[in-house]
């Protein structure tokens, strides 16, 4: 007898809005900003349709969204979704010092105090750049779990302070701390498939087919389903993305193929993170070399 599945989704979308235009990505124009005032039709969207199945899920949201668009923010805290911290202006921590990161960090938690009376739980970095302050500071702060970081699938993981890595000296495991890795996979996330952005350097072309897209994910979703059992998958979208018209059929689609599968269920991340803790500590990856 095969063992019954154990799956659960957390659907996340990142509702950066203008935010991701302001903090450095790409052109820095009113025609980039209008990308981003896109954002609240696309979330009135997607509400809808995890309304339609019941579906709650993780919006991370940066404070500058959450005062230049307060209503849908408070329609997303409303309908009983989970609002996590996204940075103020979307700024890439990698790019700041750690008294920079600590302000930043400090005016999203005010915004969304302010707008929603929310003091979110989890946090997701910028463009998924973890500073190395970022891990302490979070910790400081007493966030249950972060997810920006890649060293599993569908797996959670126990953050860490301190690893230590050079080209000459053999790598050194830090120590794990009480925050929980909720891991990511650009594989997952709609902004590289389908915006096209100029770039310093070059540019992203986006334009793939939400055809194309879905089909990728779907396959994501069947090897951890069919083949691992259990799990947790993330995708990542973003309102002004996915939102935008056709490409919510990819959503619509992924649902569709995920709800009603036995053993898989949605969740939001926060929820996923207080059941996995249950019984566990922290402790380095199983594969890594043991303290000497
Ligand atoms: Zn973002």
């Amino acid at each position: 007898m095969t063992k019954p599945k154990n799956v659960q989704v957390a659907l996340t979308f990142d509702y950066d809005a203008m935010s991701v235009w302001i903090g450095g990505l790409g052109p820095n124009s009113p025609c980039a900003m209008s990308r981003g005032e896109f954002g609240p039709q696309g979330v009135r969207r997607i509400l809808a349709l995890l309304k339609e199945h019941e579906i709650r899920a993780t919006f991370f949201v940066p404070g500058h969204t959450a005062l230049a668009f307060p209503k849908t923010v408070e329609d997303i805290a409303a309908a009983g979704h989970e609002i996590g911290h996204h940075g103020w202006v979307h700024e890439n921590p990698a790019a700041l010092t750690a008294d920079q990161e600590r302000h930043v960090l400090e005016k999203g938690f005010e915004a969304l105090e302010k707008v929603v009376g929310i003091r979110p739980r989890g946090y997701r970095s910028p463009g998924w750049e973890n500073s190395v302050n970022t891990i302490p500071l979070l910790v400081e702060y007493g966030f249950n779990y972060e997810s920006s970081l890649m060293g599993s699938e569908y797996s959670p993981y126990w953050c860490r302070i301190g690893d230590e890595w050079s080209p000459t000296e053999p790598w050194k495991w830090g120590k794990p701390v009480d925050l929980v890795e909720l891991p990511v996979s650009w594989m997952l996330d709609d902004f590289l498939y389908f915006e096209y952005v100029p770039l310093p350097n070059g540019y992203l072309p986006g334009g793939h087919s939400p055809r194309a897209v879905l089909q990728t994910w779907i396959d994501e979703f069947d090897y951890l389903y069919e083949k691992v059992g259990e799990g947790i998958f993330i995708p990542t979208m973003h309102p002004q993305v996915t939102g935008r018209g056709a490409r919510m059929f990819m959503l619509e689609g992924l649902i569709r193929h995920i709800a009603g599968k036995p053993g898989v269920t949605f969740t939001t991340c926060n929820d996923y993170v207080d059941q996995w803790r249950i019984g566990k500590t922290p402790s380095l990856p199983v594969d890594a070399a043991p303290a000497e």
